[in-house]
């Protein structure tokens, strides 16, 4: 069995971090080094390492990321169209991936740049 990801050991509770939002499948918490006032981490409870790497067998948990995100962004107060929010998934060395456990970003809280750097 390999290492756990650091985002597996928040999961377990084995490191605490606050729970922003959490379901059956998805667990979400405010990120360590924050690249917006808002800047969320949601995260499978099954480890997929990266999005490109998950199957049809993972369509519920992919489509959970993306209902999660919206309930965490209403949560927050930054679905109102007046306002918003960006969701990002980096997959691999270009993307700037660096925790080979799948997230979403959810960022918000300022005007954000397209496109992105
Ligand atoms: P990525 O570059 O897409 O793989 O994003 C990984 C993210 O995890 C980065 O934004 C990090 O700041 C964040 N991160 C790393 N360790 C922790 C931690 N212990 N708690 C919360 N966020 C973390």
């Amino acid at each position: 069995m390999s290492e756990k990801t650091i985002f597996q050991k928040i999961i377990d509770r084995e490191i605490p971090a606050p729970l922003v939002y959490e379901d059956d499948l998805v667990a979400a918490f405010n990120d360590i080094n924050p690249q917006s006032p808002t800047h969320v981490l949601i995260v499978p409870k099954k480890v997929i390492p990266r999005v490109g790497e998950a199957g049809s067998e993972d369509q519920a948990t992919l489509g959970a990321l993306l209902l999660a995100a919206g309930r965490i962004a209403e949560k927050l107060g930054v679905k109102d169209l007046s306002k918003g929010f960006r969701l990002v998934i980096n997959h691999g060395r270009d993307a700037g991936e660096t925790v080979p456990h799948l997230h979403v970003h959810l960022l918000a809280g300022r005007a954000l740049d397209w496109p992105p750097g």
